[in-house]
């Protein structure tokens, strides 16, 4: 079979075997059980799995296990903080470059009477803490920055955040859906209120991931019908993938540094071979301040969308898997002072724990390939 490369990582990262083993007996029918079920072994069997994946996630953050709220992903989880955790009246302010499942509930929240706000970043992709504190009204407040950009990898000074945030007496949510592969965040020593995380972006399953909410916090629930994860968040929770969703967490606190470390030398090793192949390249972010396996860069001249479409051998990005059918230029370059030309001549490369050395290089040789044929 002809030679496939996946360079993908933020779209989605494949499942860990490992994470795989640990659900089996919950997908094969050796074991099941509604965790809600109180009156028999089967639901308690069940329950204390979950249970057992709640505290694995909360460990992973530093968090308490009452403290986390399982959800169906990410994106559920923006929903849940924004919406859930604001407080009445509270004005909501995100800053430009967040996930469309932060930036597209500001119109709700406006449309029922909030003030929300939008902060711009520098030209290197970074949140200015100065500014966004110039930026919090007088009343309660709920912020919300991301851990790190999902197309740029740009990691965000959250620590400086969440200080000038407390100074000010407001709330801080975080989107650490990209960030935890690689990087460690510890909700407690980094002051943050509330945060997002995802299974399918932690080598664990699709269709599951967990909002940590402050003990302090009062959550009001999105969802009506159930008493289950103390009503804040009912239905039935899939225990399967609650399973998953520890065993990545516990297996990416593990090995995480050790990750990061090599993937930062693969992305050395790349945009060395980019910048041969293409010498006006320009790098969206930098290796110091990005994701160690997420590399953004613009090839001038160069129709991104165009050249992926002539490279069926690997799999790469122009941007957000999830801005899919907006056709647009990605609002995060734009948001960095990028043109549109620029941003249409912008790719991503995601590398993870399965990518090596033999395919950055394979990579790299094809695109020199066929940028070369273009020329
Ligand atoms: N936030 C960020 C930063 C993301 O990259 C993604 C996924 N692209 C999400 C949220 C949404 O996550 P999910 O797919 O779990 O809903």
């Amino acid at each position: 079979m002809a030679r496939f490369v996946y360079l993908d990582h933020q779209a989605t990262t494949p499942l860990d075997p490992r994470v795989f083993e640990a659900m089996r007996p919950w997908l094969d029918g050796r074991r099941f059980g509604n965790p809600h079920s109180v009156g028999h072994r089967a639901g308690w069997r069940a329950a204390e799995a979950v249970e057992e994946a709640r505290a694995e996630v909360a460990r992973f953050l530093g968090a308490r296990p009452g403290e986390i709220v399982f959800t169906s992903g990410a994106t559920e989880a923006n929903n849940l903080a924004l919406f859930g955790a604001s407080g009445e009246g509270a004005a909501v302010i995100v800053s430009a470059i967040e996930h469309p499942s932060v930036l597209d509930c500001l119109p709700a929240l406006a449309q029922r009477g909030r003030l929300t706000q939008v902060v711009g970043v520098g030209p290197d992709g970074r949140v200015d803490p100065g500014r966004l504190e110039a930026a919090l009204p007088d009343g309660p407040a709920l912020v919300s920055v991301m851990s790190a950009n999902n197309e740029t990898g740009v990691v965000q000074p959250i620590d400086a955040i969440a200080r000038g945030c407390r100074d000010r007496g407001a709330r801080l949510h975080c989107d650490a859906a990209q960030s935890l592969s690689t990087r460690a965040l510890d909700v407690a020593a980094a002051g943050i209120d509330l945060l997002s995380l995802s299974g399918h972006k932690l080598y664990g399953p699709m269709g599951i991931g967990a909002l940590f909410v402050r003990e302090s916090i009062a959550l009001t629930p999105q969802l009506h019908g159930g008493g289950q994860q103390h009503g804040l968040r009912p239905g039935t929770l899939p225990v399967a993938l609650c399973v998953g969703l520890g065993a990545a967490c516990r297996i990416a606190g593990e090995e995480r540094d050790e990750d990061a470390e090599r993937l930062g030398g693969l992305r050395e090793r790349l945009l060395r071979a980019l910048r041969a192949a293409v010498p006006e390249l320009r790098e969206n972010g930098g290796a110091a301040s990005c994701l160690a396996g997420c590399l953004n860069v613009t090839l001038p001249g160069v129709d991104a969308e165009a050249l992926l479409l002539d490279l069926p051998e690997l799999a790469l990005s122009t941007g957000s898997a999830c801005a899919t059918g907006t056709a647009g230029p990605s609002h995060v370059l734009r948001a960095m002072g990028r043109s549109d030309e620029e941003a249409h001549a912008s790719l991503r490369f995601g590398l993870g724990r399965q990518t090596s050395q033999s395919d950055i290089d394979f990579a790299a040789e094809r695109i020199a390939a066929r940028l070369g044929a273009r020329r």
